[in-house]
């Protein structure tokens, strides 16, 4: 190989959503600190909106979505958004290959979000190595790939559900789009066909480590082989090998100050905070917005709260006026950077795939209150498989009550059982770390897909 002074050169492309960005992003940075060259795609409407913080090691390109003025918001429907992103992302990403070799810098590897099966496609036109990067637990995964191929049959019809590697699972520990029929409908096809085409694919990888899902990666490795590549969270937070890795940097939201949000955390004692976010996109209803906070009020505890400027409405009219120094809300913030603070107790949250291993890796206890899609199960996991928290239960009416919601916060942040759930935080944080480190789990599998691509 000429020298070019890097090994390969990696396009990286990740569903242009938040939860999806931040993995890919820290995955680019560490493929770069291991010696390739990471192009990073987004959107041109993200890229233009929102502007990537500058890299010294990731570079930034764009592909259409075919929503260039609005993005996901400016079109009609799920279906529409996703039939016109493949259309145009198909297109615009095949141009982009093109690009590069004109510039006399090939694109060697495709790492491409598992929700977008056409951007396969398009790597094996142009002769590429492709790699499908799964955001979502194996376990979910697992159960996607077992629906796909007919090995769980829809609708469900009796529990609990058996799948190899995992504990039984009741319905709603199910990913929702399986329990709630005919919900989301476009979602669900797509993460359906995340297996369409994967026998295809060069390498599967997942964002989560081997110990974490041991059982459900060996069971799913022997029909579909995978290499676990995570916990994809910025490595100053883990291992912190890879240099200026402190946050994810493209940022969908507008951030609180950092320094405000510190300062308020700085006074508070060691453990006695709870954070509380939902993530980027759950829409809660009204009522629930008033009983999570009287919920919050009533614990008595800290509490710092994300509520996204599209939720602000929903709040009881003074309550940000009337909580005092007991709470602070803020719209978006660096999440790892509140996390890892002394002050926070534990973590009310709504089990994104990306806020659980985040949480994971830095040792932070639980309440979850999944909202859809894959949450479900990774609550479920949170409480019954790692024992880091415990799931909130939700009443006929389909709310969380202020009880249940003081109650479950009691339940982590005191007592016997809020303290081994700390304990396995504890642990579950050094097996993450383990797994990242040189000669872990996650970095051996790395540096065998780095190794192949540079040979
Ligand atoms: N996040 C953040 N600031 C916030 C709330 C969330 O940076 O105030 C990040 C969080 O760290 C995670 C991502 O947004 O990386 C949310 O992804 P997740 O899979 O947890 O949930 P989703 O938004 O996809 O529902």
């Amino acid at each position: 190989m000429e020298n070019k002074g890097y090994g390969a050169h990696v396009l990286a492309l990740p569903y242009p959503s938040q939860g999806h960005i931040n993995p890919m992003l820290h995955f680019s940075k560490r493929l770069a600190s291991k010696g390739l060259r990471a192009t990073f795609v987004t959107t041109h409407f993200i890229y233009k909106t929102f502007q990537p913080e500058p890299s010294d090691s990731v570079q930034f390109d764009t592909i259409s979505d075919g929503y260039d003025e609005g993005g996901f918001y400016q079109s009609e429907s799920i279906h529409d958004y996703l039939t016109r992103f493949e259309d145009n992302g198909s297109k615009t990403l095949a141009n982009l290959i093109m690009k590069y070799k004109e510039l006399g810098h090939p694109i060697d590897c495709l790492v491409y979000d598992a929700f977008l099966p056409w951007a396969l496609d398009v790597a094996k036109q142009f002769g590429l190595v492709a790699v499908a990067f799964f955001t979502q637990a194996c376990a979910v995964n697992f159960i996607y790939y077992y629906t796909h191929h007919g090995l769980l049959k829809l609708p469900v019809s009796s529990t609990p559900v058996s799948i190899p590697g995992m504990p039984l699972l009741e319905l709603q520990d199910m990913p929702s789009f399986i329990y709630d029929n005919g919900s989301y409908p476009a979602y669900f096809e797509m993460v359906l066909k995340q297996f369409s085409n994967t026998d295809k694919a060069d390498w599967i990888v997942v964002n989560t480590f081997y110990k974490l899902e041991a059982e459900v990666v060996d069971a799913m490795s022997k029909i579909c082989p995978l290499l676990t590549i995570g916990p994809t969270v910025p490595s100053k937070y883990l291992d912190n090998r890879v240099k200026n890795d402190n946050r994810y940097g493209l940022n969908l939201f507008t951030l609180e100050s950092s320094i405000n949000i510190i300062n308020w955390l700085d006074t508070k004692p060691a453990g006695s905070v709870v954070f509380v976010s939902f993530g980027s996109m759950a829409n809660l209803s009204n009522m629930q917005m008033e009983e999570l906070a009287l919920g919050f009020k009533g614990s008595n505890y800290y509490f710092l709260w994300v509520v996204r400027a599209s939720e602000e409405a929903k709040l009881p009219k003074t309550f940000v006026e009337d909580i005092g120094e007991k709470g602070m809300v803020v719209n978006w913030c660096l999440q790892m950077e509140v996390l890892s603070h002394k002050a926070i107790g534990c973590f009310f949250t709504h089990c994104g795939w990306n806020s659980t291993v985040e949480t994971l890796s830095l040792g932070v206890p639980m309440v979850g209150m999944p909202q859809w899609t894959d949450q479900t199960t990774d609550a479920k996991f949170v409480q019954d498989v790692w024992k880091v928290g415990i799931r909130v239960k939700v009443d006929e009416n389909g709310i969380v009550g202020r009880e249940e919601i003081e109650f479950c916060i009691r339940e982590v942040m005191e007592g016997e059982r809020g303290k081994e759930m700390k304990e396995n935080a504890i642990k579950w944080k050094g097996l993450a770390l383990e797994a990242v480190s040189e000669g872990g789990t996650s970095d051996k599998n790395i540096d065998e897909i780095v190794s192949k691509l540079i040979h």
